[in-house]
Order: structure tokens, then sequence, then C-alpha cells
């Protein structure tokens, strides 16, 4: 659990924002009310976040904020007076953010800024310049906001580095490079990946507008001219991953059954239209298998709808875990399941899908009442496969059709 130091001498303020915070977010709050209570804090605790005053009585010209960043810890400022050069002199110290310590937007949009870190570290950013300067500049404003970062010093490692690591969420490229520029860079970048798999921030000092707009339409997704603020350079990075992130949320939406998480109809086609093909063409053996809950209307009848949904939610479980990562299970729909197992021989297949029966038929959920339930489910599995996905998915639903004429609770494979 993150741990944040709260270091204010209005006892008032202090309390409500650490109300505040562990409210929302999952973390441990100490408060100081004066630099020395806060260096005693320091010594015993590493700190995900300090929230500093810079005006405290035994420290009142902002000493905590060196010390705080002397120990390794990161730092956002609270003040209650925000002009022009107090931004400028606190921007020159190596602070996440300053925040007017005024009402409750301010807590709000300090809650926002620290749930924006924790997810920074899930993402990794790869710094493309010429100029070393610029690249441990970047590197250090970059790290400071919690990304993980990558530096190379041009557009061909930059290439060859995207060839073998697949988890980059951001580029930010300088244009004016040596043989290969910016420019070139994003489009090659672009044969490769999409706007929403990868995010490209251009960065050059030119201030050309042609650039700008070239930059955008070959798929940079945000451009941003040297020299930049430190504010405007977190702001537009922050603004990118948001995006990101945001596409992706919508997508996993898209993709997936509310209920179970598992992958929804659409997408199994989705896959599948790629897979099959691909699958039949180079011989690789693949089992495509139905799979229903057995009496499942009485369970519902018996003990309601809502357990009805926890036994589905159960199965998908058991689905999910006793399978590969490689394989895809999806719920069509009801009661009704598809998985296909990828790269695997029959006889194997036929194992794994006797598993799944017999791990549902050991296993039980508990009714409201405390009643275990128990149930069974039937499967029906082709490994011959016909000439279309259609076809196949039909004849999987024959054999699953012959597992329930022959009293349920069994595996049927062609
Ligand atoms: P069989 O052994 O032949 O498969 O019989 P069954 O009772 O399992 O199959 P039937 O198709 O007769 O009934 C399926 C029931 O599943 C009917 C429907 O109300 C219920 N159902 C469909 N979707 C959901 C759901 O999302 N949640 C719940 N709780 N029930 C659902
Ligand atoms: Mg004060
Ligand atoms: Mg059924």
């Amino acid at each position: 659990m993150p741990r944040i130091l709260i270091v204010e001498d209005n006892k008032t303020l202090a309390n409500l924002v650490a109300k505040k915070i562990t409210a929302e977010l999952e973390c441990d709050v100490d408060i100081a009310y004066k630099l020395s209570e806060a260096k005693l804090f320091l010594k015993k605790y590493k700190y995900f976040i300090t929230l500093l005053d810079i005006n405290l009585p035994d420290a009142p010209n902002g000493e905590i904020v060196d010390y705080v960043l002397a120990s390794g810890n990161h730092a956002i400022i609270l003040s209650a007076n925000i002009d022009k050069n107090f931004r400028k002199k606190m921007l020159e110290k190596n602070i996440i953010d300053y925040v007017n310590k005024g009402g409750v937007n301010d807590v709000n949009y300090i809650i926002q800024t620290i749930k924006r870190l924790q997810k920074n570290q899930n993402h990794k950013i790869l710094v493309v310049d010429d100029s070393i300067v610029f690249r441990k500049q970047m590197q250090m404003m970059l790290e400071n906001m919690f990304f993980k970062v990558v530096t190379v010093a041009h557009g061909e490692e930059a290439l060859g580095i995207l060839e073998n690591v697949h988890d980059f969420s951001l580029v930010l490229t300088d244009h004016y490079m040596p043989v290969m520029q910016g420019l070139e860079l994003t489009l090659e970048i672009r044969k490769k990946y999409s706007k929403n798999d990868l995010g490209i921030i251009a960065i050059s000092s030119n201030n050309d507008e042609e650039i700008t707009a070239l930059f955008l339409k070959n798929g940079a997704n945000d451009y941003i001219y040297k020299p930049f603020s430190k504010e405007e350079f977190s702001c537009r990075v922050n603004n990118s991953i948001e995006a990101l992130e945001n596409i992706h949320t919508i997508i996993n939406h898209a993709n997936r059954d509310f209920l179970t998480g598992l992958y929804n109809r659409r997408y199994f086609f989705k896959d599948m239209e790629e897979y099959f093909p691909h699958a039949m063409k180079s011989s690789e053996a693949f089992t495509l298998a139905m799979v229903d809950i057995d009496n499942f209307k009485q369970i519902n009848d018996t003990y309601g709808h809502e357990t009805g949904d926890r036994v589905i939610s159960h199965l998908a479980d058991i689905l999910r875990t006793g399978t590969n990562a490689d394989d895809l299970v999806a719920r069509f729909g009801g009661e009704e399941f598809c998985i296909a197992l990828k790269n695997i021989a029959p006889a194997q297949a036929t194992a794994t899908l006797e598993r799944l029966r017999k791990k549902t038929e050991e296993t039980s959920v508990t009714a409201h009442g405390g009643d275990e339930i128990r149930f069974s489910i039937s499967i029906g599995a082709i490994s011959t496969h016909e000439d279309s996905l259609d076809e196949s998915i039909h004849q999987a639903d024959l054999m699953l059709y012959n597992a329930k004429q022959n009293g349920k609770n069994r595996v049927v494979h062609d």
C-alpha cells in the first residue's frame, strides 16, 4: 500500500486532506505539522508522495521542499498564494506539481493527481532524441511522473527496440536527428502500431507550422515545441496517456461479457476469423468446444436468477483457469460457452475438456439460504474441421446435442 506524507501546520486543513485521501485511495497517510516532525517520518518511511506546505513554523521559506527532494521522495507543493514568481521558483525544483490549497476542488485535484501517478507506473515511454541533455532532462521529468523510461539517441535504435518490445505506451520523439528524422520515424512506427496502440508526441524546436501539421497528419498524437514549460510537458504527456487508457477501456468493454468478464461472442468471431484460416492453412491442430450447463432452468427456478448468475460466473472461472492463456474462452449467451483450444492434439483436448467437466461436477456454489448447489456441464467438441468457422461451430453444436441426448454431464468429441 502506498504511503503519503502531509506536512502542513494548519491542523484542520491537514486532517481534512488526510481524511479525503484515505476515503478515496488505498493508502496510509502520515501527518507532520512542522519540519522537525516531517524529518522523523522521512527517516522511518519511503513515501509515494509528499504534500508540502512551504510555510511552516520551523521552516518558513520552503526549506521542507529541498529536504524532501534530497531524501529521494516526490513532492507536491501546497500553497495559498500562487503567483508567477512563486510558480517559476517552484518549478525550478524537481517537484511534481503545486496546488492551491483553497477548497474542496483543490483536494480533489490532489487525489486525481495521485491516482494519475499510480497509473503512470504501468506505462513505459520511449524517448528518442540525439541530444543527450534533452534526453536526460525528459527522462528525469518522466521518471518524476512515475513512468518507466527508455531513452535512445536515434530513430533506427527506436525502431529496433519497438520491433522487440511491445509494451510501450508512448514515444516522445525529436524531429531533427541525424539519418532518420522524427517525421520519418513516426511514419515507420505507424506502419506497425496504430494511434490507439502506441501514442506519439513529437518534440522539436522547429517553429515551422508545416512540420507540426505534417506530424499530426502522419500519425503523431500531439506536438510540443521546445523550449517547453515543465507543466505543459507533463499535462500533454498525461493527456495522451489518459486518452490511450480510455480507448483501451472502451475496447475492453466492447469485447467482454459483463457478467463473467469472459470474451463475448463478437470478440470470439473477430479472433477466430483470423485464427481459423491461419490454423487450417498451417495444419495447426485445434479443437472447438461448445459448453452448456445441464438443467440450468431448474437452478434458476429453485434458487432465483441471481444465484443462477453466480453459477454462470463460477463456471466461467473454471473454464478460464482450466485452459491456457492462448486458448479462447467466450460466453456465447445465457449458460452457453464456446472454447477454442489452440495448438493442441485431439487426445489432449479431450483430456482438458474432461478435466473441466469433472472440476465442475466436483465444486459447488453456495445459495443465499446456505444450500450447496452442485451442477454439471455437457460439452460437444470437434477437432476435424469443416471448411468454415460457422460450419465447424455447427458441428460442435451437434456434438453437444448428442451429449445432452445421451444423459448430460459428458464430453462428446468427434
Ligand atoms: P439443458 O440441460 O438441456 O441445457 O437444460 P437447461 O435448463 O439448462 O436449458 P434451457 O435452455 O431450458 O434453459 C436455460 C435457462 O437459462 C433459461 C433462461 O431463463 C436462463 N438464462 C439465460 N440467460 C441467463 C442469465 O444470464 N442468467 C440467468 N440466471 N439465467 C439465464
Ligand atoms: Mg503554513
Ligand atoms: Mg443448459
